[in-house]
């Protein structure tokens, strides 16, 4: 049965969250022209976004969750119309009324994690910095350099941890003074807060920021976009202002500063995707390929949707907690497009997009495409 909510909560909704923009919608339809979804199956935003304008939005339907924040559409509607924004507004009611129907589901389970652990994978907080164990690691102090915040993938996903460990190779190789928080860090808060659920992002983005103002942290070396995102963009709308750097814009200033040498070749056949955090969302492009374009020996090729056109993993917006029927995953066309380039190496910068590079490759069968983070290939190149 469907679940309506009284059409003036939803459009009150909508409003007190910043979604008003939608009302400048006309319709036009260029949204679902470049959404990904209609390369898998139909979906419509500018129908959820005149729907909302009329407040008769089903909560207990999956469209309102389909949309995995990509971007794509907000830097292509002439009105301006910020169609995320929007979206999360509706799914605040979902979060509110405790609706997760379908696919949706996992998300309940996610939020008791990130309650109870202060992490979406369900670890416990204790073993947050087991992936450093043997590790030349240290516990973040004041004074030092820079603290390496890893993030809930890369601190308990076995295939991330491999790349939390390459990052602190690199780091140390580089003679980094760093340091992690363990147990004191928690999830970003970014990927919940676009399920809709905001009390739950606030909770987590002030336990962060207790723990770096506690520790004296000044400067913030992050491996996902998400955190990137959420610590340069979100974060200050809780007063404070943190020095965020994405891994590999560190890694090209270390190399730039003579800390670290690209000797080694990487004689391979590459092509780099640009996550949507990092690429539309904070328009880093030119630097992971600068970066890249230094290894001697590795050939860079780009794929047919890249840098502002790049097609999206499907596991923003909180997707990457859904279940996503096989035959609707955007990351089984992006790793055909890396075949097709005739790349033996997909490389990206995003746990969510190796999670889902890696799962297409191997339900492909394109076990021969090597999934890898960019901190991966630098490190073989030192
Ligand atoms: S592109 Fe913008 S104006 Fe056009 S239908 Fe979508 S939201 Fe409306
Ligand atoms: S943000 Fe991306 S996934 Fe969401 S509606 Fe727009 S184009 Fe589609």
């Amino acid at each position: 049965m469907d679940i309506l909510t009284p059409e003036k909560e939803i459009i009150e909704v909508i409003k007190e969250n910043g979604g008003d923009s939608f009302k400048s919608c006309y319709q036009c339809g260029r949204c679902d022209a470049v959404c990904p979804w209609n390369r898998v199956r139909d979906f419509s935003m500018r129908k959820l976004i005149r729907q909302a304008t009329f407040g008769l939005t089903e909560i207990d339907h999956e469209e309102m969750w389909r949309c995995s924040t990509c971007k794509t559409c907000v830097d292509n509607c002439p009105r301006g119309v910020d169609q995320i924004t929007a979206g999360v507004a509706l799914r605040k009611l979902g979060a509110e009324y405790d609706v997760y129907p379908g696919n949706v589901a996992p998300v309940q389970t996610v939020v008791a994690n990130l309650t109870s652990e202060g992490n979406s994978i369900g670890g416990e907080r204790e073993k947050r910095a087991e992936w450093a164990k043997g590790l030349p690691v240290k516990t973040f102090s004041e004074g030092m350099e820079v603290l390496y915040f890893t993030g809930c993938y890369l601190s308990y996903d076995p295939r991330m941890r491999e790349v939390a460990a390459a990052t602190a190779a690199i780091l140390n190789k580089a003679g980094v003074d760093f340091g992690i928080l363990g147990s004191r860090e928690s999830c970003c808060g970014e990927s919940i807060r676009k399920t809709g659920n905001e009390e739950l992002f606030r909770r987590l983005a002030k336990d962060n920021i207790k723990a770096f103002i506690d520790h004296g942290v000044k400067k913030v070396v992050v491996s996902s976009p998400h955190c990137y995102h959420s610590f340069k963009n979100e974060y200050p709308e809780f007063m404070v202002n943190f020095d965020v750097i994405f891994i590999s814009q560190y890694i090209n200033e270390l190399v730039s500063a003579g800390r670290l040498e690209l000797k080694n070749g990487y004689a391979r056949k590459i092509t780099y995707h640009d996550p949507c955090y990092l690429g539309r969302h904070n328009d880093i492009y030119d630097e992971p390929r600068a970066l890249l374009q230094q290894v001697p020996g590795l050939e860079l090729s780009e794929m047919a949707d890249s840098r502002e056109k790049s097609l999206c993993c499907g596991g923003g917006g909180g997707r990457i907690w859904m279940e996503t029927p096989k035959e609707d995953r955007f990351s089984d066309l992006r790793v055909r497009q890396a075949v097709a380039v005739g790349a033996e190496v997909l490389v990206t910068s995003c746990p969510y997009c190796i999670t889902n590079f890696t799962d297409s490759s191997l339900d492909l069968d394109e076990g021969s495409l090597e999934i890898k983070d960019l901190t991966e290939i630098i490190l073989a190149a030192l």
